[in-house]
């Protein structure tokens, strides 16, 4: 792995404008972390990975790397691409493990971050870093949101969440476990108690359902429910999965490794939602696919389709007559998510979109006075780049918003 690296590092040209830099969302220093690599800078390389980034090493491992980073390396063009994020990997690996977190001033100020995924760790981060006292809460019993309630372990290792719980204790973040804001507690009861400034990162966690036929059934269950705890679940031999998203792809591996025999995924059309990679990965674990399949309803039996007919450029024109009912011990529904209601209910003035999702304005802040949001509660379902990227800036906002 090391020689890898440092061959891949060897290739970087060193452009004078990065394209890779460019097309990383959260515009990771790609040529100046190499280069620091290569001179056995590794710590400060990591130091500087990680203060633009704090979610770097997640990122090295889940990113969409051939949308992003590898896909817009000018060696691309002719051969293959250097391969940053192996790099990125092994450097911000090292430096969560070796870190030295020196406490700045304080600032004399509490401030709270709701949801202990990629957005609300970076801000707790971020907030910390500049001094502000931060208590971070979480309706679940460990950091890392959908990282590790929903990306399966064999995709991204759980033990680098370890790593994170301990660098975020080092650095004075004190976390709050199964607290559900929007239930006992209120936003409104941090002002009470002092909290300078509120950020929400609850993300998405309500499965989408169809509106269809059958969806409370025994034999049915939500994608990212099943992911949450797969143990929990007697899927039987033959699984069918409605959705070609990253979440189907994950549910369907999972499934296959948990003893399914025969795992389907079904999409009405022929365009997928999931990355090329995902899609390859789910295949080579066994994974069959069925485009043209259109749910009508889901019954004891298994789920029951409208068969489509296409033209020539692949669009939907049309149905089959007959429906098809195709056999399935279990059905999973992964046609994406929406954020719980619970802060909206309870929260006077805090205001969503017609899907549900926060308003924010330029500078991240909600409908309420002194409280940010960032990530997928406001944009959806998206990616963990993106929600660290957007909590960074929010973190700022709340930083001008306390000291003014
Ligand atoms: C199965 C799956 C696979 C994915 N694969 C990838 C991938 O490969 N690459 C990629 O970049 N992205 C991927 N994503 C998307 C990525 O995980 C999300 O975009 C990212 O986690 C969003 O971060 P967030 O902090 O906004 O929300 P989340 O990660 O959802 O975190 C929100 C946190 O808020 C907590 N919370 C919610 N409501 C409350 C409340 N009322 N009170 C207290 N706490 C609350 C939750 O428990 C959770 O810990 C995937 C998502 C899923 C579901
Ligand atoms: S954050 Fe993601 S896109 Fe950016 S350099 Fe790292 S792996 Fe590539």
């Amino acid at each position: 792995m090391a020689l890898r690296i440092v061959t891949e590092a060897n290739r970087c040209l060193q452009c004078k404008k990065p394209l890779c830099q460019e097309a990383c969302p959260i515009h990771t220093p790609i040529p100046k972390a190499i280069a620091l690599f290569k001179e056995n800078r590794l710590m400060e390389a990591g130091e500087m990975l990680f203060d633009n980034n704090p979610m770097s090493v997640i990122c090295s491992i889940v990113c969409d790397h051939e949308a992003q980073c590898a896909g817009h390396c000018v060696l691309g063009r002719k051969s293959s691409p250097v391969t940053f994020y192996n790099i990125e990997r092994f450097i911000s690996e090292a430096y969560l493990d070796r870190m030295k977190i020196e406490k700045p001033e304080p600032k004399g100020k509490k401030t709270a971050v709701i949801g202990a995924g990629p957005a609300g760790l970076t801000a707790a981060v971020e907030l910390a870093k500049a001094g502000y006292e931060v208590t971070l809460f979480d309706d679940n019993d460990h950091i890392g949101g959908m990282l590790n309630y929903g990306i399966p372990d064999f995709r991204l290792p759980k033990n680098l969440l370890e790593k994170y719980q301990k660098v975020m204790n080092k650095m004075g973040i004190q976390f709050r476990p199964n607290t559900s804001f929007g239930e006992s507690l209120r936003i409104q009861d941090l002002f009470r108690d002092n909290y300078a400034s509120v950020f929400i990162g609850t993300g998405v966690w309500r499965p989408k359902t169809l509106g269809i036929a059958g969806e409370s059934l025994a034999n049915v269950h939500f994608g990212v429910s099943y992911l949450a705890k797969p143990d929990a679940y007697e899927l039987g031999d033959k699984v069918a999965i409605i959705g070609m998203g990253n979440v189907a792809m994950d549910v369907a591996r999972t499934a296959l490794r948990h003893g399914a025999q025969q795992v389907t995924l079904y999409a009405r059309s022929k365009r997928i939602a999931a990355s090329q990679h995902e899609m390859e990965y789910a295949q080579l674990d066994g994974a069959e696919f069925a485009f043209g399949y259109a749910i009508q309803e889901i019954t004891p039996e298994g789920p029951v389709f409208r068969i489509a007919q296409f033209d020539e450029n692949d669009k939907v024109i049309g149905y089959e007559p007959e429906t098809e009912l195709v056999r399935a011990d279990a059905t999973i529904l992964a046609v994406s998510q929406a954020p719980k209601n619970r802060l909206l209910l309870t929260t006077e003035g805090l205001m969503a979109n017609d899907r549900g999702l926060l308003i924010t304005d330029e500078n991240c802040m909600t409908t309420v006075d002194g409280v940010f949001a960032a990530g997928d509660v406001v944009h959806g379902s998206h990616t963990v780049v993106a929600a660290a990227n957007e909590a960074r800036l929010a973190a700022q906002a709340m930083m001008r918003y306390m000291e003014n």
